[in-house]
């Protein structure tokens, strides 16, 4: 067992060790909630199984085919010891967490959820523990009853036993939120929800990754996760379930490799466990990797990588803590190294977006838990998640940013007027581009929207409505538009984050002054890309200025 050396560790990480941010520094990924880097070993797993054990797996009489499979099915095997399982015939491969609890749903759910049928979940599941089972009360005629959290924020024990009944027929809960970071009493859950009949998938994305995992001990129905979340590939998820269920469901698709036998002439008959449930040729070469990035964790000691997380946790945890400004969304620590909150007097993407100009990664918006952001009554949070890579000295690095952000407060807004007011009326988009074009790299660029935003006429408070809402834009923002005589367009909008009011004055100063025609057909992308926003901004991939443009297009359409 190798000894575990934070410095040799991170060295193990090439995105890490080798790429270099806008800063000239190594970039800070404090994003490993959503996903984590990968090892070399990961990465050269790939190379290796297409150089020299390429072939498909199970079907072929040949020993390339034998070698793929073989090596394939120890990564089962691997899975099956890591999390504990009883038997290999309970790991099912599928694509990540979202698939395979899409499988539970469409299979077992289909099966025993029947009208007036309740399912319980969580108020604070990733959406992906939320929508298949929407879909399928939908479907079903059942009833979605949602189970809220106590004052520490996990899940309510003693709300859960008022609300589960001989109707529940599946209670779905993760094991930790991709939020909140505290473990779930999901083994008291499992327990409860057995002894009246009912299923228990328990969302082990987060979880997987920072605390061991005993499908046994739990003794949940199902338990789901992605390798992407620790240090594995993307592409490949884990559905276990216990055999016996397993046995009964219907298979999820179709195809090669889940059927045992086929015919016109007599009924289909399907294979054993688990191939029943992978239909099709399975990513090979990404579960191969996923081998690589166990057997990587499993080289070291788990209470020493653990004792790291904590320490690097509770120092980043007392660091936040000692920001007045700073509001954690629930009280007390944390079990995982994983923070969410919010900062006074500050957007949370203006913080976010700011960090990113510094090179540091961490995450804003409602990270896929838009039902959680509602009851805790916020729009959206930022979320710092650390992983054994990470050091104290990132940590510390990352204060001190967020520190000057915070301490940087010129929100003072003044609504119906311009922030700046000695500055023009309104910006011509060719002058925004030579202004661009003496800016060197992201940080300058990104320090020049901050500047722009404050040339936005703020909207009154009347105008910011549901009419004028930009719809798929994370933070607010409004946009409305006049047409005079002579057909040309002038658009004000606003937001309430100040990234997209810089973005907002950039995107003005393209389409105002213009005929519908012009904007209709104005290349928005080659605008980004002659003020050298392309690379961070593209308006066709990103979604908030996407939305802005589709926006103005749409009134354009209707004001015509
Ligand atoms: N559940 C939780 C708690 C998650 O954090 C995530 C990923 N953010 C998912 C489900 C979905 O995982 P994937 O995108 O890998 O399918």
């Amino acid at each position: 067992m190798k000894n575990f050396d934070p410095n040799y560790f991170c060295q193990q990480f090439p995105l890490l060790t080798e790429n270099l941010s806008s800063q000239d520094k190594p970039i800070i990924y404090f994003d490993n909630a959503a996903t984590t880097q990968k090892p070399i070993c990961v990465i050269d797993s790939y190379k290796t199984y297409y150089h020299n054990f390429n072939a498909n797996v199970h079907r072929a009489s040949h020993a390339l085919s034998a070698k793929a499979t073989t090596a394939f099915e120890k990564v089962r095997e691997d899975v099956k010891r890591f999390i504990h399982a009883k038997s290999s015939k309970e790991i099912i491969w599928t694509k990540g967490s979202t698939e395979s609890l899409n499988l539970i749903a469409c299979t077992l759910g289909e099966q025993i959820v029947n009208r007036g049928d309740e399912i319980i979940v969580a108020v604070s599941e990733h959406h992906a523990n939320i929508v298949p089972w929407q879909l399928l009360a939908k479907k079903k005629g059942a009833v979605i009853k949602v189970l809220t959290l106590d004052d520490n924020g996990v899940v309510d024990i003693n709300a859960f036993e008022k609300l589960i009944n001989t109707k529940t027929k599946i209670v779905c809960c993760s094991h930790i939120s991709n939020v909140i970071g505290k473990i779930n009493p999901i083994k008291a859950i499992v327990e409860k929800a057995k002894a009246l009949g009912a299923i228990s998938v328990i969302d082990g994305a987060q979880a997987i990754a920072h605390v061991p995992v005993n499908v046994q001990s739990i003794g949940c129905d199902f338990y789901v996760f992605s390798a992407h979340k620790m240090f594995g590939p993307t592409g490949v998820g884990v559905l276990y379930g216990k055999q016996a269920l397993l046995e009964v469901m219907p298979p999820y698709q179709a195809g090669g490799e889940m059927i045992k036998t086929v015919s016109f002439n007599q009924e289909t008959t399907f294979n054993t466990l688990p191939f029943k449930f992978e239909a099709g040729t399975p990513n090979i070469a990404g579960v191969v990797a996923f081998g690589q990035a166990i057997n990587f964790t499993e080289q070291y000691d788990v209470n020493q990588l653990q004792h790291y997380e904590k320490k690097l946790g509770q120092y980043c945890y007392q660091a936040l803590r000692n920001i007045p400004q700073i509001h954690f969304i629930v009280q007390h620590a944390p079990d995982i190294p994983l923070f969410s909150f919010t900062v006074d007097g500050h957007h949370n993407h203006d913080i976010a977006s700011t960090l990113d100009s510094l090179g540091i990664a961490i995450r804003s918006g409602h990270h896929c838990a838009m039902p959680l952001m509602e009851y805790l009554n916020i729009s959206g949070c930022l979320r710092v998640s650390l992983a054994t890579y990470n050091s104290i000295e990132e940590v510390d690095y990352f204060i001190a940013c967020l520190q000057k952000i915070i301490a940087n407060t010129d929100n003072q807004v003044v609504y119906g007027q311009q922030e700046n007011t000695d500055k023009e009326q309104s910006l011509a988009s060719d002058k925004l581009v030579t202004q661009f074009a003496n800016l060197d790299g992201w940080h300058n660029r990104h320090r020049e929207i901050m500047l722009l935003s404050k040339q936005l006429t703020r909207l009154d408070k009347a105008a910011r409505n549901d009419d004028s809402l930009i719809r798929g834009c994370e933070s607010l923002a409004w946009l409305q538009a006049s047409c005079d005589k002579q057909g040309i367009y002038t658009f004000e909008a606003d937001s309430d984050a100040k990234v997209i009011r810089g973005l907002l004055v950039i995107v003005l100063a393209a389409f105002n002054g213009k005929t519908a025609q012009e904007i209709q057909h104005f290349d928005i992308d080659g605008y980004f890309e002659s003020l050298g926003l392309i690379r961070q901004l593209s308006p066709s991939r990103s979604n908030g200025l996407l939305a802005i443009v589709e926006k103005i297009k749409s009134l354009v359409v209707s004001v015509e």
